[in-house]
């Protein structure tokens, strides 16, 4: 493309995606700055970039920065809105994008968007395992693949780019027409960034707002705000519901998935615990059948699939028990999930950073946790609301290592033992995926 042949083009933030969109456009013959307010020393990629004859300005946002004429801005997603050089692009009229408006603008290659609050990293792993079973050749882009303009450089014809797209994303887009567009849901999220409800939710909107009806757009049809957006949408329509038969889109109940109201296949056969998975599981099926996965490829990866890593994850049955890894479940909806996903049993494992959040929001779904296991700063509160619930056993650990022993110690076999936190990790570990691994680990210790 030469729509970038000799123009200023400012690059704000030097994390993965703004040094590949750096050098993409360096490529594509753009007058490229970019600008991060880290020092120079900090950002490994800022010398690279220099000696490619990329202009760097690192340590500081210059006010001044746009009068040096940039035609254009990409920013990186999680810089917000109100950032004054932003704001100051957005008053002067020029266009300020992300990374992935390039990614789709050189791209040969159709896109498949997949947004909402909850669900985007099963529904695109879920999706991409079907296609790539099924001989589609799909390429994973953005938050769980590689940056997406990199992804689109390489990607023909023949490939299909899938990407999980944040709101912070769609908000920067301009063009991005994806073939096939999922809008998981809606609830309240990141209203820092967004200001409200309904901006946020104009936000996703993005991922369908340029589809045409050559597109197809598949939505949320048990939400009215999602329902909402797919009226506006001008592509064709493809509803799905978790709440039972339907004669049009895809649905489900629990006897089975209806594709266009016929039965699908049966609910039994699928790995994937829980309502919420259908969610997934739902748009995932409907965008395979859609780009002609065999039926028997979509079957068998429902079957063999047990969960993305940390997200209500599968590790292994003990002696009749099942051990879950929902370490993601960083919160109290999120644990609500995992918790509504069991009809058996639960032990709950739980804990973490102190941040003040009421554990009420988990009150209605706690019927069938037998023993509940608290660590971390929030072990005391947890084992309080447990106790005002009627949980008949409680238990006060320090580690995950000991959780688990307790949890195994206590456990008696069709029990489940999950670990879903309903806090942050910052309190003993970096982050929840090094949780996660500390449970796995002690999980498969188990003789
Ligand atoms: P995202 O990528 O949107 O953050 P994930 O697929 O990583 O979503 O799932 C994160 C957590 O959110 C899971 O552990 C699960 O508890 C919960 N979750 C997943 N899918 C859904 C859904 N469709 N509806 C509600 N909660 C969900």
């Amino acid at each position: 493309i030469t729509e970038f042949k000799a123009k200023k083009v400012l690059v704000l933030g030097l994390a993965k995606s703004g040094v590949a969109a750096a050098e993409l456009l360096h490529k594509l013959g753009a007058f490229v700055t970019v600008n991060d307010s880290k020092p120079f020393e900090e950002s490994p990629d800022a010398q690279n970039l220099l000696s490619k004859g990329i202009t760097v300005i690192c340590g500081r946002h210059p006010e001044d920065l746009l009068d040096e004429g940039f035609e254009y801005v990409i920013k990186n997603p999680g810089i917000p809105y109100h950032n004054p050089i932003v704001r100051d692009a957005v008053s002067r009229g020029i266009p300020v994008w992300t990374e992935i408006e390039l990614a789709y603008l050189i791209s040969e290659a159709p896109f498949i968007g997949i947004t909402g609050s909850n669900g985007k990293t099963t529904t695109t792993t879920l999706l991409f395992h079907m296609l790539n079973q099924g001989g589609q050749n799909p390429l994973i882009a953005g938050n769980i693949g590689t940056v997406a303009c990199k992804v689109a450089e390489d990607a023909r014809e023949d490939h299909v780019i899938v990407t999980e797209l944040s709101s912070f994303q769609l908000m920067g887009i301009d063009k991005f027409q994806p073939k096939i567009a999922i809008l998981t849901n809606l609830y309240e999220a990141h209203l820092d960034y967004h200001g409200s409800f309904e901006q946020y939710g104009d936000a996703k909107y993005g991922v369908t707002k340029n589809q045409t009806n050559e597109d197809v757009f598949i939505y949320n049809a048990d939400q009215p705000e999602v329902v909402k957006y797919a009226g506006l949408s001008k592509a064709k329509l493809i509803p799905f519901s978790t709440k039972g038969h339907r004669e049009e889109g895809i649905s489900g109940d629990a006897a089975y998935i209806y594709w266009k109201g016929e039965p699908y296949l049966e609910r039994k056969s699928i790995a994937l615990p829980g309502e919420h998975n259908l969610e997934n599981i739902l748009c995932a099926v409907a965008t395979a059948i859609l780009l002609d996965c065999p039926k028997e490829t979509i079957q068998h990866v429902l079957t063999s699939f047990t969960g993305v890593k940390h997200r209500t994850q599968f590790l292994r049955e003990w002696k009749k028990r099942k051990f879950y890894n929902d370490s993601k479940a960083t919160n109290t909806l999120a644990t609500r999930s995992a918790l509504a996903a069991f009809d058996q049993p639960v032990i709950l494992l739980a804990g973490g950073l102190e941040r003040g959040h009421s554990f009420e929001e988990l009150r209605d779904y706690m019927n069938h946790v037998k023993a509940v296991v608290a660590f971390g700063e929030t072990s005391d509160r947890l084992i309080e609301f447990a106790a005002s619930c009627g949980v008949e056993i409680i238990e006060k650990v320090e580690n995950i290592q000991q959780a688990v022993q307790v949890a195994t110690d206590l456990s008696e076999p069709k029990d489940v033992i999950l670990l879903s936190p309903a806090c942050a990790s910052w309190d003993q570990y970096a982050n929840f995926e090094l949780r996660g691994d500390d449970f796995i680990e002690a999980v498969f210790q188990i003789k």
